[in-house]
């Protein structure tokens, strides 16, 4: 059966780490889906990349470009392999002012993981390993809704799956999270973050015996462990916990992870990849929950936006249509609703759509907003918990249910 591992950019983000995968997959056995995320920061630098040039800044673009290639070309002879012979890198950035931001988006910023994954596999079929790189973007087949493309399951099942059951594959595959293509063979995004989600598709489609995420954490805990000084483990999970936490803007998983794992009643594991053999979290249909600790979750970057209405006749239910309609379109985030008699107050991600839409809800109401905030989630709160978390916080709104409290909260830097 096979089994699915994922790697985080964190996990390969120099020799060392992509030493430790080596270490990791060898006690894998056979049948191992290897799906990696570009190395280090690269996706954050590849973004950059776009952003000069689109401001018309190309000795920028070419400068961080470079730097970009310096960084990955080190790792390969720290690694001992030899660029240019073993591995080309892309030469020129594959931009084309004739297509839109979010197009040329996808072509730049998926680089990263095919760098990464062609590194990886060459370094590992140089160390003896039964290897084989598996390009995405001809694989995992999506429509071309840029930065957020959404897979065609269908397809990429059966290509992915007659892939797999070939007679002569190798033991390994190593393929990239993140990006997919579309039908007529151009390179797509699945959102930030998106490898969880890929590992998760990968495991349905091969019907996995598991799928385990390695981090830069224990496992799943209970807080961030760089705002928390005293977070615990939580070593079993339903899919369900799963979903809310991540939800809720726990960075552990990508959100779309579970669905598709959940489909087939295959484990999640989550493990320190610096401690191959410890336990970790196990996600499952046996789960049992966090028990006996509340949970902290935050959420960055917010923007609460308050909707007063610009006249008496106010009706809620109409004017909840009209921000949703306004909040799909937009592709908003909501994170929490609040309503009064007069107004209506939601959450949502500070993305670039923001202020577009907040355009569009000012021809209806009256509208302010609040940036900087962050929401605070904590599940198995109690009144002490909560008086403790609200301590030193400035808190622009709450709600607060019997075992879960929900803080807006001023973010102070
Ligand atoms: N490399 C991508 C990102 O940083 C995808 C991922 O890491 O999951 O967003
Ligand atoms: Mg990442």
């Amino acid at each position: 059966m096979a089994k699915v591992y994922k790697f985080g950019g964190a996990s390969v983000k120099d020799a060392n780490g992509v030493r430790n995968l080596e270490k990791i997959v060898r006690q894998a056995g056979n049948d191992l889906m290897v799906v990696v995320s570009a190395m280090g920061k690269t996706t954050n630098a590849l973004e950059r990349v776009l952003e000069f040039l689109d401001a018309g800044k190309e000795e920028q673009a070419l400068s961080q470009w470079v730097d970009i290639i310096d960084f990955h070309v080190a790792i390969m002879k720290q690694l001992g392999l030899q660029p240019g012979s073993d591995i080309r890198l892309q030469g020129e950035i594959p931009y084309d002012p004739k297509r839109s931001y979010d197009e040329n988006y996808d072509q730049i910023v998926s680089l990263g993981e095919i760098m990464s994954t062609q590194i990886i596999a060459v370094y590992l079929l140089k160390q003896g390993l039964s290897v084989e790189w598996w390009n995405m973007p001809k694989l995992l087949r999506t429509d071309d809704t840029w930065r957020e493309a959404n897979v065609d399951n269908e397809t990429s099942a059966s290509v992915i799956r007659s892939g797999w059951d070939r007679p002569q594959r190798p033991n390994i595959v190593i393929a990239q999270g993140f990006i997919g293509g579309t039908a007529d063979g151009r390179r797509t995004t699945l959102g930030r973050e998106g490898s969880d989600y890929t590992a998760a598709l990968l495991g349905n489609y091969l019907d996995a015996e598991s799928v385990t995420i390695w981090k830069d954490v224990p496992g799943i805990l209970n807080a961030d462990p760089r705002i928390e000084p005293d977070t615990v483990l939580i070593p079993s999970l339903r899919y369900q916990d799963a979903v809310e936490l991540s939800h809720s803007g726990a960075q552990i998983i990508h959100p779309k992870t579970i669905r598709p794992l959940e489909n087939k009643h295959i484990p999640l594991l989550v493990k320190p990849f610096g401690n191959p053999n410890a336990e970790g979290s196990r996600i499952a249909d046996d789960g049992v929950g966090p028990i006996g600790v509340p949970v902290y979750i935050w959420r960055k970057n917010q923007i609460l936006i308050t909707m007063r209405a610009k006249d008496f006749a106010f009706v809620l239910e109409e004017s909840l249509s009209e921000i949703f309609d306004v909040i799909h379109r937009h592709r908003l985030k909501v994170s929490l609703i609040q309503s009064s008699a007069v107004t209506i107050s939601v959450c949502v991600d500070n993305t670039r759509f923001v202020p577009e839409a907040i355009k569009e809800l000012q021809a209806h109401f009256n509208v302010t907003y609040n940036e900087n905030l962050s929401l605070l989630t904590i599940r198995g709160t109690t009144p002490e918990i909560l008086e403790r978390a609200k301590d030193g916080k400035t808190i622009m709104l709450s709600q607060t249910t019997r075992r879960t409290a929900r803080l807006v909260v001023v973010e102070n830097n």
